[in-house]
């Protein structure tokens, strides 16, 4: 793999890190997923504008000009063989605060570490999308957000970590994340919908839980669709008593949940609406291809 490392592409071995890089010592950086489909990036001015505003809550300057972002992105697919009419490109940005004496004042470095990784996309297995996956519910809590905001991307990470770890154990596929009031908010590295009589609820963004740029898509999409949408509170028992259950991300699009808790969700099949809304996913995805 060649990686893009601050202003040039070098082999793997060669990609290494300061171990002074505040990123390495305090999490203290940000980062975005994106995926192609071929050659097209999937809602690529999306996904570099959410990097710029989690660059900028944290007061981190991004030192490459919006305008080159699009040639480097493509120039990393290039170099590794990937995002080609056969091979879907994974990419994933990462900029740190940089290299800096021990101490967390951010002018302690001068310039920021940026990174951009790219390989073949792995999408979940068929299976997964027939069957629906299974999730529980965490006793880790969402990030509050006046403590740090979920919608920063950040590459501090450990809140969904931890909660992934309770997924883990429990043999489960994700795990849900309640807020500070024990409303639903969203899973580790997804956002999470339901339907309820006919209804598609989500989280509302207020709840604590990151913007996704699938979750606006599925939204935009239920509309043109007439399906009723409530963006708004939940407790788990919504959840519970919910005729079907999606998560939507880049990677995964629209992945049909069949069991949270080890109870089913409906009758424990994808349900249609979920199906009906991921093929209109497909079938539209080209509306959020660049040009
Ligand atoms: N929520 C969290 C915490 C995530 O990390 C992600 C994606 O990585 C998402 C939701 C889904 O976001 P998107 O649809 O933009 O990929």
């Amino acid at each position: 793999m060649l990686i893009y490392l601050n202003d040039r592409f070098v082999k793997e071995e060669e990609a290494v890190v300061s171990v002074f890089d505040h990123g390495f010592l305090y999490g203290d950086g940000v980062y975005e997923t994106i995926r192609s489909y071929g050659s097209r990036i999937f809602m690529r001015d999306q996904h570099l504008a959410r990097l710029r505003r989690s660059a900028d809550a944290i007061g981190l300057t991004i030192p490459i000009p919006e305008h080159r972002w699009p040639g480097l992105l493509h120039e990393a697919m290039t170099r590794n063989g990937v995002g080609t009419d056969r091979v879907d490109a994974y990419l994933r940005i990462t900029i740190s605060r940089g290299a800096g004496d021990i101490g967390l004042d951010p002018a302690l470095c001068p310039t920021p570490t940026v990174v951009i990784m790219t390989k073949p996309l792995t999408p979940p297995p068929p299976r997964t999308y027939r069957n629906g996956v299974s999730l529980v519910v965490a006793k880790t809590r969402r990030n509050l957000p006046t403590a740090l905001d979920p919608q920063i991307k950040a590459t501090n990470f450990l809140n969904n970590i931890q909660a992934k770890r309770e997924a883990i154990a429990a043999g489960a596929f994700d795990c849900i994340l309640l807020n500070w009031e024990s409303h639903l908010t969203e899973c580790t590295v997804s956002n999470l919908f339901f339907v309820q009589a006919g209804r598609l609820c989500t989280p509302a963004l207020a709840c604590g839980l990151l913007d996704g740029i699938t979750r606006d898509i599925v939204l935009t999409l239920s509309r043109e669709l007439q399906i009723p949408v409530n963006e708004g509170y939940f407790g788990v028992e919504a959840i519970r008593r919910a005729d079907e259950c999606f998560v939507t991300n880049t990677s995964m699009e629209v992945m049909p949940v069949t069991v949270v808790d080890g109870q089913p969700i409906g009758n424990g099949t994808p349900g249609l609406l979920t199906q009906q809304l991921h093929k209109y996913f497909v079938s539209n995805r080209t509306r959020f291809l660049e040009p």
